[in-house]
């Protein structure tokens, strides 16, 4: 069979971690199986839908690494195909007009209710003579059309990731709205299920991968399948998202749009490789670190869990680390130089710059902690309560007195780590104290903290703006 897969986003918001995670199931599925990922844009919510959010899901898409084959396919173009597929239903007596008014429908809901009933249509207009017709009509009402769902119908598929699959016609929520109130002689807009099968069937689509919150969705389209004689696809339903509490991952988690990890500092490649792990588990022997372009040659459908994926952050950062930690100085220096620069932070040249890299990336967990750390080599940083404290110590004024001297007027570029090291060395002596505390000061002065990567290493980076010199001034 060819595989012919696609990812079917609606634009009325950015690109949201589930469906990117839905969108990498979908690419790694037709990589593997030398398939074709399509996408189509689900726009027919024209109030919703937006150009900015198109933008936001094609960028995050590429970003992550996910390209698909083809032109998108954009579904608001296609609905003159829609409605000519409801007509076919109505004549062939698979689909009618329903005049139930808003009013009668929540009454119907009311009554359910009260009696413990789960609401569900009661098809009370399907079988309507062609005078009770013409008595709506002349009213001013105006239908909906409905696509017949028998109670007593039974549904089965074989989905990819859940097994065999069983829905009962009953438990679907009687006949089933495919297009909206419009006048009696025209069709309204066509809805999500009719359009979704009209649109995957035209497109060609072998194999549906999408969230577990379509499996009803799923039973009701077949039976649309079988209605208009088209071939099903193949089902696949991915498990849903959790966030720690184990509730479905939602907007109030805070972040859930992939724009929204980039921005934080999270890295594309250690964001696919987590949400690869999101439901699917690494054969033995195979690393949870990983590229995506090294699984789509092993990916199955077999080692994609039933049961929901919780969002680790841990991992997601230790992932995260674990890119920055591999990425050359280079190159994480050429994603932090903008950063840098829209702070009028200016490298004195780009030796510094990857020195500084080398000295502050062992500790970066995600790309924008880089800021933060660089930040006192450019700024001069505020005293921290252990730093001040330390300033405090009855020999560090001394301590710093001995050093400013020593540096005297020598030549700052030139600075080296083993005369940083020597004056350490020689302060230690002359002062008479530890060189824990000669270090300790040093650091407090220089950088307002007693925390920071290799004093020395650091040291020799500050001085080559003289900013060494000024910092230590200020407590002798
Ligand atoms: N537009 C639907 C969604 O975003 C598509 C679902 C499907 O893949 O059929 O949930």
């Amino acid at each position: 069979m060819t595989v012919r897969v696609r990812l079917a986003p609606s634009p009325t918001g950015t690109l949201h971690l589930g469906t990117a995670r839905t969108a990498l199931f979908n690419w790694l599925f037709a990589k593997k199986e030398g398939g074709t990922f399509l996408l189509r844009i689900e726009d027919t919510d024209i109030e919703r839908s937006k150009e900015e959010y198109i933008k936001n899901i094609f960028d995050g898409l590429k970003w992550l690494g996910i390209n698909w084959d083809e032109s998108p396919t954009i579904q608001s173009e296609r609905v003159n195909e829609h409605k000519k597929i409801i007509r076919t239903l109505l004549d062939k007596g698979f689909a009618y007009r329903c005049y139930v008014s808003e009013a009668e429908l929540d009454e119907m809901r009311e009554a359910q209710k009260r009696n413990g009933l789960a609401p569900k249509y009661d098809n009370r207009h399907r079988n309507l003579t062609p005078e009770q017709e013409s008595e709506f009509i002349k009213v001013g009402r105006e239908p909906v059309i409905r696509f017949k769902i028998s109670d007593q119908k039974l549904i089965s598929w074989n989905d990819l990731i859940r097994g065999e699959m069983n829905w009962s016609g009953k438990d679907l929520g009687g006949d089933m709205v495919i297009a909206r109130r419009a006048p009696a002689n025209s069709i309204g807009d066509p809805l999500y299920n009719l359009v979704v099968v009209a649109d995957d069937s035209a497109m060609k689509i072998s194999h549906v991968i999408r969230g577990e919150d379509h499996l009803a969705n799923t039973a009701k389209q077949i039976l649309l399948y079988e209605a208009l004689g088209l071939s099903i696809p193949v089902f696949a339903h991915t498990p849903l998202i959790l966030n720690s509490e184990g509730k479905k991952l939602s907007k109030r988690d805070g972040v859930t749009s992939i724009s929204e990890f980039k921005k934080m500092g999270y890295t594309s490649e250690a964001m696919a490789n987590y949400m690869t792990l999101l439901g699917w588990s690494a054969p033995e022997g195979i690393n949870e670190r990983f590229k995506i372009s090294e699984i789509s040659e092993i990916f199955s459908f077999k080692k994609v869990n039933k049961a929901s994926a919780k969002f680790d952050w841990d991992k997601l950062n230790w992932l995260n680390s674990q890119v920055i930690h591999e990425m050359p100085a280079e190159t994480l220096l050429e994603n932090l130089n903008p950063m840098f620069k829209e702070n009028g932070w200016h490298l004195p040249s780009k030796e510094w710059g990857i020195n500084l890299i080398s000295l502050i990336g062992p500790s970066m967990v995600l790309i924008n902690d880089g800021v933060d750390q660089a930040k006192p080599f450019f700024e001069e940083p505020a005293l921290s309560d252990d730093g001040r404290k330390q300033l405090k110590v009855k020999e560090a004024a001394e301590i710093l007195n001995f050093i400013l001297e020593k540096l005297g007027n020598s030549d700052a570029s030139k600075f080296s780590k083993d005369e940083a090291l020597d004056l350490i060395n020689q302060a230690t002596k002359n002062c008479e104290v530890k060189k824990g505390l000669v270090m300790k000061s040093l650091r407090a002065a220089l950088f307002g903290t007693l925390n920071g990567p290799d004093l020395i290493q650091s040291w020799v980076l500050l001085s080559r703006f003289s900013k060494d010199r000024a910092r230590i001034s200020r407590f002798i």
